[in-house]
């Protein structure tokens, strides 16, 4: 019963999207596809950057704000593509019914205190195809340019033969260079749990991660230089682990000594660690505070891991283990590290952070 009235919202919000979205002034920025000045410029001021366009979005209960995106949001994504010189070119999915049914059941899920996290800052989650990764998240402004929200895009496509352990393999697999010798093998769900449905939950948790850091107190913004960041002292979480490179233009983490391989973590595309180095690698993650290696790449990245991995296996009690083996037989495990001295800190914030009461503005 629950599920007929689930699947008739997701028809209803499919639908009422000209509706819900709006937004008369708005015309696409004739960019060139290679034009990056361009489509760099169109996307700082684009009309899904300002909470106005969100405003009826918002009105939803937090559950109902999923669908396929509005063109104004495909169009966004295209020039972000263009800007970032990414060759995907993001379009509005045709979507398979059973992809949002599994995605909106995914959400339905997740602990209420994740959720009332997301209920003033989440404008929604939205379906494009080919945007060049499986989710992307992004600010959205105020009208006096405060960080005050986000929106979570998620590409059907990039899922549509996964199941949960298949993803966090492959994706757990990206940074080391393929070999005869070495392979490593993820697990985020039991066998019987082991589906595409799991597959977009914990992706939802990385990428909601990040709505719920927006204008808070956990790392500066990602779309701010970290030259222009004068003091860490209202981050808390991100001075755990990161500080300023000597010249001020990026970030590097307190553990660069200890962990020589981590400035070669690169996800997804062009490994440049050997397979060899998998175990080196994850033992002297274990010597950081670092939930999981991807969260080792970023500060973002950092935080987004640390709340998925602690909702999905504290709050929510499911498995995570990484397990690499040497022609076929198991050489090493890297578990989460809850409960554990070496995340206690971490721990610390993100209790605290689940346990604050959200108010509603
Ligand atoms: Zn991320």
């Amino acid at each position: 019963m629950l599920m007929i009235l689930r699947l008739s919202l997701v028809l209803l919000l499919t639908l009422a999207f000209p509706a819900t979205f709006a937004w008369a002034q708005w015309v696409p920025a004739e960019c060139a596809d290679t034009d990056v000045a361009c489509a760099t410029k169109a996307g700082q001021d684009h009309v899904v950057k300002k909470l106005a366009f969100w405003k009826r979005a918002l009105s939803l209960p937090v559950e109902a704000r999923m669908a396929a995106a509005p063109p104004e949001l495909v169009d966004f994504l295209r020039l972000d593509n263009i800007a970032q010189s990414i060759q995907n070119r993001p379009r509005v999915p045709v979507l398979a019914l059973e992809f949002e049914r599994e995605a909106m059941a995914a959400f339905d899920e997740l602990p209420r205190a994740v959720k009332d996290q997301l209920a003033t800052k989440l404008v929604g989650i939205y379906f494009i195809e080919d945007i060049g990764g499986t989710g992307y998240t992004d600010v959205v402004y105020d009208p006096s340019g405060n960080p005050v929200a986000g929106f979570i895009v998620l590409d059907p496509s990039v899922l549509q033969k996964l199941t949960a352990n298949g993803w966090a393999t492959w994706k757990e697999n990206t940074p080391f260079k393929a070999s005869a010798d070495f392979r490593l093998s993820a697990e985020i769900e039991a066998e019987s749990q082991d589906t595409r449905k799991n597959a977009i939950q914990y992706i939802l948790l990385h990428e909601m991660a990040h709505v719920i850091s927006i204008g808070g107190n956990i790392h500066p913004s990602w779309n701010v230089e970290p030259r222009e960041i004068a003091s860490f002292s209202p981050y808390p979480f991100f001075r755990l682990s990161w500080k300023h490179s000597q010249d001020r233009n990026s970030y590097v983490s307190l553990f660069d000594g200890a962990f020589p391989q981590r400035k070669d973590v690169v996800y997804y595309f062009g490994a440049r660690l050997p397979a060899e180095k998998m175990v080196g690698t994850y033992e002297n993650l274990e010597r950081t505070n670092f939930v999981t290696l991807y969260g080792a790449t970023r500060p973002g990245d950092d935080f987004a891991e640390a709340f998925a991995s602690y909702v999905h296996t504290v709050l929510m009690k499911r498995p995570f283990s990484i397990r690499i083996y040497h022609n076929e037989k198991q050489v090493k495990t890297y578990e989460a590290c809850w409960n554990r001295p070496r995340c206690a800190a971490k721990q610390q914030i993100i209790q605290q952070l689940l346990a604050a009461k959200v108010s509603a503005n």
